[in-house]
Parts: C-alpha cells; sequence; structure tokens
C-alpha cells in the first residue's frame, strides 16, 4: 500500500502551466484506497480543470498504474486522445508517475505526493523507486526520481562528479541526472532544468499521526 496525498489544485494547476490539452489517467489501485485516484477522485479534479479552462483530450482508469504491462496495454487503447494532449495529469503514487513515463512520450504530472510506502503491502513487479519525499517533482525529471535514482538526492541537477555518465559514489551505476537530462531532451523538456527548487522540506518525509500508530493483538484478556 502506498499511501499518497493531492497536491493542492493550485499546485497542480501551476505545473500544467500554460499546456491547456490534458489527459487525464487514474489508478484504481492503492491511490482509490487513499481517495487520490479511482473514478471519484478522477471527476473531481476533470471538473477542477474544466474551470480552470483546461480542454480534456480524454481520460481511463487502469487498475494498477505500477505495471507497466497493464499500462502499456491499456494506453495503447487511448494514443490518439494521449497524442492531441500537451500532457498527462496522473492521479497516482511516484511509481505509477514513472511506469506512466516509460510507456509514453510524454511529461506526466503527479496530482498527487507519495508519503509512505506503508509496508508490507508497498510492492510492485519493477525497478521503479520512490523515497516517499511528499512533494512529487516526477513531471520536472521526464519521470525519473532525483530522490531515489541520484545517489545525493540532488533537486536542482547534477553534482559535477559524474564521469562518462557514471556516478561517482557508485560508478557502477548511471548518474541520475545523466538519466534525467536524457529523459527530458527525449520528450523535448529540456527548459524544465532551468527551473530552481528550493531545498527540500524534509518534515513531508515524516508520515503522518495516523501511518505512526500501531496497534497489538492481545490475548491475555
Ligand atoms: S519525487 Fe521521487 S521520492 Fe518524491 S514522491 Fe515523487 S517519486 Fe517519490
Ligand atoms: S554523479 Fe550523478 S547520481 Fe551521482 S551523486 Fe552526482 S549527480 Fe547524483
Amino acid at each position: 500500500m502506498l499511501f499518497t496525498q493531492n497536491k493542492p489544485i493550485a499546485e497542480v494547476l501551476e505545473s500544467l502551466g500554460a499546456e491547456s490539452n490534458v489527459f487525464l489517467l487514474a489508478c484504481n489501485g492503492c491511490a482509490q484506497v487513499c481517495e487520490t485516484g479511482g473514478e471519484k477522485a478522477l471527476s473531481a479534479l476533470e471538473a477542477e480543470l474544466q474551470i480552470a479552462g483546461k480542454n480534456l483530450t480524454g481520460r481511463a482508469c487502469v487498475d494498477f498504474l505500477c505495471n507497466k504491462v497493464l499500462v502499456a496495454t491499456r494506453l495503447s487503447r487511448e494514443m490518439d486522445k494521449i497524442e492531441a494532449a500537451d500532457s498527462i495529469l496522473a492521479l497516482t503514487c511516484g511509481i505509477g508517475v514513472q511506469v506512466v513515463s516509460k510507456v509514453v512520450n510524454k511529461v506526466v504530472h503527479p496530482s498527487a505526493n507519495t508519503v509512505s510506502l506503508g509496508g508490507l503491502q508497498g510492492l510492485w513487479p519493477s525497478d521503479e523507486r520512490c523515497q516517499a519525499c511528499g512533494d512529487c517533482v516526477l513531471d520536472y525529471t521526464g519521470g525519473i526520481c532525483p530522490i531515489a535514482f541520484c545517489a545525493k538526492g540532488l533537486l536542482n541537477g547534477p553534482c559535477g562528479g559524474a564521469q562518462d555518465g557514471k556516478c561517482e559514489v557508485d560508478p557502477e551505476k548511471d548518474c541520475g541526472w545523466q538519466l534525467i537530462y536524457e529523459r527530458l531532451a527525449k520528450i523535448g523538456r529540456l527548459e524544465n532544468l532551468k527551473k530552481f527548487h528550493k531545498a527540500r522540506d524534509h518534515s513531508r518525509m515524516l508520515p503522518s499521526k495516523d501511518l505512526r500508530e500501531t496497534s497489538f493483538y492481545d490475548i491475555e484478556k
């Protein structure tokens, strides 16, 4: 179970910027349980976007947006509507946004922040990684998480220590920011690198009070 919380609508609209044609995509898995995904949240967000004057080219709900095969199969039926869109707005966790970004050559905006991976059920079938930072920036980084794929978790570009595209901390691994650069170049969004991100608020990585509660199974009653 990956826990997500909706971003404020003003933040979602700011990230969409001048993009007026949007394809809406929601996850029916964990996000639906958190009320950030599923049909109900999709309809609510659709109404907000229409008030803001956005044109919706299409919409879809997928059972598990963390599953690439499922996502690719489902979205192959929607490609005309996705191609008509400037971007996709995804109602899902950080893993779901990464998966959609790997399946479709479009910017994918997260409508929610992932705040916890939630334990045993926080499983997904592939190599996407999320550190549950509580402030998802995947639309600026082409769907590659800078917190999980840069050894230093840098938000504003590379550290300068990479050699031949490999990370200076672990030369066996690709530099996360090299991957981000290549991905942004592929989807025509290199201008994203000009955006400055303020220092991260690490308190957003703290699990909420609800998630910190535990329970006992006391047989001595
Ligand atoms: S930026 Fe990375 S760590 Fe933060 S919510 Fe998005 S995928 Fe997770
Ligand atoms: S080399 Fe790249 S991945 Fe490694 S710490 Fe520097 S910016 Fe991050």
